[in-house]
């Protein structure tokens, strides 16, 4: 088999690209990433602002339900299938082949440094830790605050203890061990590690193009990436925070097919500012495509005021593009907060 081929552009295409790492920090290796622009807050506040989430609870409850999650259908995972329950944002309970995980947790009400400031949540988490089904293991995909959260590190932790596992991307494990955590797994890009408690279990930390931050000092010291859990029978991918990059592709040809992928669709725009970061639907559905996803479900949408695409649009474009690529509309799907679907039975 080859091992590296030359894309379109004249972009070197490495069977499985590595992260670059200069000075003590992560760099994206893929020719389509550029560095946040200095004038990123300035465009911002240049750019219109779509988003028009109401401020009555009455509207959003109609748009954007939240539901208790069946804990019996939880507590007794079906025996085939990826069994999934959108927890909200990132967060995603999922079970299959005898193990539950869940995906960035975030139960918090605000996803900043501080719970008095920054981006507050306009929907609430459809249950709190202490209603979850036993968990197994926690995957990480990077430490942006909407997607590593250390009151729900902190109290998942306090519920489920040592039998927790944590996978994390490179430089991420000191921070989850000072949390309190036991069993930290640290992996770089295309790293497997198999499950201790269970061996049949699979995670490997597979690429993304985004970057990272949670202080004024840390940029991009720690790697981001997404998330590959492959079982006896089923095998599920995490895309976690990315823009659209070559390493999908990469990932559809050392992984896939995949039996269910959770894919953000949402905080895209405006795009000048976010395309590198965060795809949009229409990207989301490449990722889809190139991992060889059977079912995937939309993610990052509905929960956080991040940006300025109006706040139902990841849903409606999502269908929309679906459309147009000619896909089956149930392929890649949202649900609402805390609905559990079956997917791949
Ligand atoms: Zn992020
Ligand atoms: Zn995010």
């Amino acid at each position: 088999m080859a091992t590296s081929d030359t894309t379109d552009s004249g972009y070197s295409e490495e069977k499985r690209t590595k992260p670059l790492l200069v000075n003590g920090r992560y760099k994206n290796p893929w020719a389509t990433w550029k560095e946040p622009s200095a004038n990123f807050f300035f465009t911002m506040m240049k750019e219109k602002d779509y988003s028009k989430i109401p401020s009555k609870k009455q509207e959003l409850d109609k748009h954007l339900p939240v539901q208790k999650p069946d804990f019996e259908r939880l507590k007794t995972p079906p025996q085939s299938g990826v069994q999934a329950t959108w927890i909200g944002h990132a967060s995603v309970l999922v079970q299959f082949d005898g193990i539950t995980l869940l995906t960035d947790p975030i139960f918090s009400d605000r996803c900043f440094m501080f719970q008095w400031i920054g981006p507050k949540r306009y929907r609430p988490p459809p249950c709190q830790v202490d209603e979850l089904p036993i968990l197994d293991a926690v995957v990480i995909s990077h430490n942006h605050y909407d997607h590593l959260d250390h009151g729900s590190v902190v109290s998942l932790n306090k519920k489920f203890g040592e039998t927790l596992w944590w996978y994390v991307p490179m430089g991420t494990r000191q921070w989850m061990l000072d949390c309190g955590c036991k069993n930290v797994v640290e992996l770089s890009w295309w790293e497997e590690h198999k499950h201790s408690p269970n061996p049949d279990i699979t995670f490997v930390l597979t690429p993304a193009q985004h970057w990272c931050k949670r202080t004024a000092t840390d940029t991009n010291k720690a790697l981001w990436g997404s998330w590959v859990v492959k079982g006896p029978q089923r095998k599920f991918f995490f895309a976690g925070d990315t823009g659209y990059c070559e390493g999908f592709k990469q990932i559809g040809n050392e992984y896939g097919p995949f039996d269910m992928a959770a894919i953000p669709v949402g905080a895209y725009a405006p795009r000048i500012a976010m395309k590198t970061q965060h795809v949009d639907p229409a990207e989301a559905i490449l990722i889809h495509q190139d991992i060889k996803s059977q079912n995937s479900l939309g993610i990052h949408w509905g929960t956080f005021k991040l940006t300025y695409e109006f706040y139902l649009e990841p849903k409606t474009k999502l269908a929309e593009e679906l459309r147009k690529s000619n896909l089956p509309e149930d392929c890649f799907v949202t649900i609402t907060h805390g609905e559990t679907r079956i997917f791949g039975k």
